[in-house]
């Protein structure tokens, strides 16, 4: 199974994508995640993101398409994906079309995760991340069994730069401009399945799964 989870930033897409690695065993592959894993590492992609990252913007095209081009190449991912922010503008989505053509595969389809702005926000401000390991919380629906400190791994639990309010309102009006298109991109393929994820978890996984067996060929 070859699919994408296209929301808002906060709409729960790493989190369903962590269930679904463990339903289907094919990896997720997030470019906030290895973005992130650059900017720690300090290498020279790392520097040059970290800026865009900052200020809630898209680090240019051509890097994030450059780290796909080999992360879909490796042999984790011959069975499958979910790729989990990214595409995320419209020259990716194509530059996407091309590489798996030129692998002879096709995506098996997009869920796009439908959740309210008033959600979007609480989930935002009041996800906390692992320094450590990566683990995510959330301080209001998703705490830790003591505040502040992993339960996977103890270490710290900070908030996301990107998550700061101020960083928040442009992330939201950059995906308006810039990745929203993607939404009518898709669904022109016949490939894009709206999924409602308000309420509770286990509903939302429920309808999230059903989706993707109607749509996906698994
Ligand atoms: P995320 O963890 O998906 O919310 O991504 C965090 C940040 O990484 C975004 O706000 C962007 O600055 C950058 N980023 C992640 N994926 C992409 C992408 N596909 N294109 C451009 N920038 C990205």
């Amino acid at each position: 199974m070859r699919i994408i989870l296209l929301g808002e930033p906060g709409a729960g897409k790493g989190t369903y994508s962590a269930e679904l690695v463990k339903k289907y065993k094919i990896p997720q592959i997030s470019t906030g995640d290895m973005l992130r894993a650059a900017v720690k590492a300090g290498t020279p992609l790392g520097k040059q993101a970290q800026e865009f990252m900052k200020k809630g913007e898209l680090v240019p095209d051509s890097l994030v398409i450059e780290l796909i081009r080999e992360r879909i190449k490796e042999g984790d991912a011959s069975k499958g994906f979910i790729l989990d922010g990214f595409p995320r503008t419209l020259p990716q989505a194509q530059s996407l079309e091309k590489m798996l053509q030129s692998m002879n595969i096709r995506l098996s389809g997009v869920l796009k995760i439908e959740v309210a702005k008033a959600i979007l926000l609480k989930r935002l401000t009041g996800r906390r991340v692992c320094k450590g390991c990566g683990a995510t919380y959330n301080i209001d629906t998703m705490k830790p069994q003591k505040d502040g400190v992993c339960d996977k791994c103890g270490k710290e639990l900070i908030q996301r730069p990107d998550d700061k309010p101020e960083t928040i309102e442009n992330r939201l009006t950059v995906y308006q401009k810039d990745t929203a298109p993607l939404i009518e991109f898709y669904e022109n393929k016949g490939l894009l399945k709206r999924v409602q994820c308000e309420g509770e978890y286990d509903e939302v996984m429920a309808r999230i799964f059903s989706a993707l067996e109607k749509t996906a060929k698994v």
